[in-house]
């Protein structure tokens, strides 16, 4: 039996870019999904946004340093445009002037470039905002919105022709180390070997540590639902910011010519294929009408996703404590697109012994504070 070096589960945005960034050093990879096809959960449901404001403070150290990669991502990497400038606007009612400058005092001095808002400017931005609902706001003016297709393919195709293995239908089903390799079966019976296996299982990283033998770390995958609809007549939303609540009670932004709303949901529910529950879409719908001149007659689509997390709110990247050579790199959150390319960068530093990349250092990510024996 051939023995990889890494076997990745998991082929969303955190397994795919870890991919790349491993064959790219020359590394053996093979990348499972348990899917037809990749970034079929998590990854296929996000609302594209890249806020360097938005997350606990390692993931925005991540997201900084992952930056310049979406920016100008390496040559051959993609024909597409990853990242587009699409300012985000946090808005808060009148009553909320303290949690708006607690937002604002939080992120000034942290690399990116925000402003407080008076109402009367937050409308001038976004005019659907109703004025009278609208207190002030603060603008992160370093936000984009992010193809994620485009990154995600441009990660598998780079992965695939730097000698990458990439497996769809592929359900592990367990793993077992020897003391000197894992030993990986899959639903279909075959077996694998590989020196390092990686737990990229997004909402299911605790159920494959189950099917390995490694200690859950608590994960909590939280359903998040979302819906587009049509901007109303007259109006072209293209160059509108993104609007989210101060505390993150429904948000709105432009979608390829339509809206997209959410109500910013996070139910607790178990990992499965989720769907939106009709409440959901009905408390989006009030609670954008009620902050906005919109009008929703009828979502052209809904759809729901799994935001996990375990309970401190940061990512999990690192080596577990008592398994040799069992990698985490979990715990995403609501920000495991923006921040890929920076936390791809220190997983792959860590799997291959390297020190960590000034890229992260700089930007003040800390090794400890997202290792999974943080955690224990
Ligand atoms: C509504 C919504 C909006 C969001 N908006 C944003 C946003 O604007 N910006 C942002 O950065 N992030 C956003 N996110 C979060 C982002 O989508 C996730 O953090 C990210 O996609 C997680 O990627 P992942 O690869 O960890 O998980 P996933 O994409 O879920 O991939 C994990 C994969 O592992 C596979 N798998 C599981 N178990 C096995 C097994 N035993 N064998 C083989 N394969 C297995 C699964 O099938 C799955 O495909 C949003 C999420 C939601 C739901």
């Amino acid at each position: 039996m051939n023995t990889t070096d890494t076997l990745i589960v998991g082929a969303g945005m955190a397994g795919a870019s870890l991919a790349w960034r491993l064959a790219q050093r020359g590394h053996a990879v093979t990348l499972l999904e348990r899917e037809s096809q990749q970034g079929a959960h998590s990854t296929g449901r996000s609302a594209a946004m890249f806020m360097e404001s938005y997350g606990p403070p390692q993931v925005r150290a991540l997201t900084r340093a992952g930056r310049s990669f979406y920016l100008q991502p390496p040559a051959g990497f993609t024909d597409d445009v990853l990242v587009s400038p699409r300012a985000a606007l946090i808005v808060g009612r009148p009553e909320q002037s303290t949690e708006l400058e607690a937002t604002w005092a939080a992120l000034s001095g942290g690399g990116t470039r925000v402003r407080r808002l008076s109402g009367a400017e937050a409308v001038a931005l976004l005019p659907v905002l109703a004025p009278e609902q609208i207190g002030g706001a603060v603008l992160d003016e370093d936000g984009y919105d992010m193809d994620v297709n485009a990154l995600l393919q441009g990660f598998l195709r780079g992965a695939r022709t730097a000698g990458a293995q990439l497996r769809v239908g592929a359900e592990v089903v367990s793993a077992r180390h020897d003391g000197a390799v894992w030993t990986v079966q899959l639903a279909s019976g075959e077996t694998l070997q590989a020196r390092t296996l990686v737990n990229a299982a997004g909402a299911w990283v605790d159920e494959l540590a189950q099917r390995a033998g490694a200690r859950p770390i608590g994960i909590e995958p939280l359903r998040r639902s979302a819906f587009t609809f049509r901007a109303p007549e007259h109006m072209d939303p293209s160059g509108w910011p993104m609007a989210i609540d101060v505390d993150e009670s429904w948000y709105l932004k432009p979608d390829a010519g339509q809206l997209l709303g959410s109500p910013a949901n996070a139910d607790p529910t178990t990992p499965h294929d989720v769907q939106p529950e009709e409440l959901d879409i009905a408390t989006g719908i009030y609670r954008i009408e009620e902050m906005t001149t919109l009008r929703i007659h009828r979502p052209t689509a809904t759809w729901a996703g799994l935001r996990s997390f375990v309970h401190d709110g940061e990512i999990v990247i690192g080596f577990d404590a008592q398994l040799p050579r069992f990698f985490w790199l979990a715990a995403q959150g609501g920000y495991g697109i923006q921040s890929a390319a920076g936390a791809s960068l220190l997983a792959v530093s860590q799997i291959l012994g390297d020190v960590m990349a000034p890229d992260l250092a700089v930007q003040g990510v800390n090794a400890q504070a997202v290792s999974p024996s943080r955690l224990r």
